[in-house]
């Protein structure tokens, strides 16, 4: 096998599906894409309808927190994809770009073309949207952007209809603009099914590019550094180690994943690395800190008078963002999300009542 690489990938989840497939479109550029899962196999991943049933199984890392000082100790699960597409083949295929405003920070950071500006013909160039013409979409690009219309639950209609009642603002979807308001979700759904970053960008004939290796079951231990300069990636693939090296290195191993890499390589707070008896090369205080997510589901479950029909899509149908100072506000970056969920649906693990049983909480 090849040991040299001019960019060698690490993580072919969401992130790094996309950069090699486009780094390879240049047929002189020899691109490797290590990932420590495998090709998926279990069609449950395919079902827009199976994804809160998909975690714990064995292409999940299964990750667990330490005890949550603001979720009274909680030690919570953390689902994140062991496989070709990553967490793009356990999440819930809400597509969501963000207010334009979420952006600023990554402009002020890295410069304009880090603004939302900046980015809107990465995200045009990306996306294959149908429902509407717009200059801001994008019509032709590999991965889906479905927005429902017939299948929306009569639920997330009422859900919809009330918050409209309140003075809340109608969307005609999350991604033409303003985030504030009500609309059924954007979904990455292709012929009914869920379409991974992976489906998307690695399909057969990209995957099949004489200058792209795909290395599955491949897990990056730590980084090869010759002075200042990573020259390469410890790994080991069926208990055998080995060394891959490259001109760059591109880390899309994920939020816990790279900084992990980082860490291990003695790139990372010099404190913490002497705690783990790990020389430290470069004292980088923000690498393993500074992580933000929310909480999978916290929720109310409602009983009806009558029978629902189940979801059609993927039971998860509408987030509502919304400024919790006022929620009638329709312009800027909200705060809060609500999501109206077409299934019981209450709390930690996804654990919740059967349909249709009337339950006292
Ligand atoms: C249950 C769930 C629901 C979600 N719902 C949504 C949603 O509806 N909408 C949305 O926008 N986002 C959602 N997300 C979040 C979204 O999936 C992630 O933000 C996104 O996939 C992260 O992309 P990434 O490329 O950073 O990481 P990932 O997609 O996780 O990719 C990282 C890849 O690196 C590999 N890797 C890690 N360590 C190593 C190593 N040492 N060696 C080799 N390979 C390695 C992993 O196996 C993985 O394939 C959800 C996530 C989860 C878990």
């Amino acid at each position: 096998m090849k040991r040299h690489f001019d960019v060698l990938v690490v993580g072919a989840g969401s992130a790094g599906s996309v950069i090699a497939s486009r780094l390879s479109e240049d047929r002189s550029c020899q691109v490797g894409l290590i990932e420590a899962g495998m090709m998926p196999s279990d069609p449950d991943i395919a079902d827009p309808l199976k994804w809160t049933v998909l975690q714990g199984r064995t292409y999940d890392w299964a990750y667990r927190t330490v005890p949550q000082p603001f979720t009274a100790n909680r030690v919570h699960e953390w689902p994140r994809g062991k496989i070709v597409g990553g967490s793009s083949c356990l999440h819930a295929m809400a597509y969501v770009r963000g207010h334009p405003d979420d952006f600023e920070p990554w402009a002020a950071a890295g410069g304009e073309r880090w603004s939302f500006s900046g980015l809107l013909p990465g995200f045009v160039r990306s996306e294959a949207f149908t429902a509407f013409d717009a200059p801001s979409r994008g019509r032709s690009g590999p991965l889906d952007i479905y927005l429902p219309d017939t299948e929306v639950s009569p639920v997330v209609r009422a859900y919809m209809a009330a918050g409209q009642a309140m003075g809340i603002p109608v969307l005609t979807d999350h991604n033409s603009g303003e985030l504030a308001g009500t609309s059924p979700n954007s979904l990455n759904i292709r012929a009914g099914k869920r379409l991974s970053v992976a489906d998307a960008y690695l399909p057969p004939e990209v995957i099949e590019r004489p200058n792209l290796a795909l290395l599955t079951a491949h897990e990056v231990e730590h980084l090869v550094l010759k002075g200042q300069r990573a020259t390469g990636v410890a790994v080991v693939c069926d208990g055998e180690s080995m060394t891959i090296s490259a001109d760059r290195i591109v880390l899309c191993a994920g939020a816990l994943s790279s900084p992990l890499i980082l860490m291990r390589s003695g790139i990372g707070d010099a404190d913490t690395l002497k705690q783990a008896g790990i020389r430290c090369l470069a004292d980088r205080r923000d690498v393993g800190r500074n992580l933000q997510d929310h909480l999978l589901v916290l929720g109310n479950v409602y009983s009806t008078k009558k029978p629902l029909p189940p979801s059609r899509l993927q039971h998860s149908e509408s987030l509502m963002y919304l400024h919790g100072s006022d929620p009638t506000r329709s312009t800027g970056s909200p705060d809060i999300v609500l999501a109206c969920v077409v299934a019981p649906s209450a709390a930690e693990g996804l654990s919740a009542p059967p349909y249709g049983r009337l339950s006292r909480f």
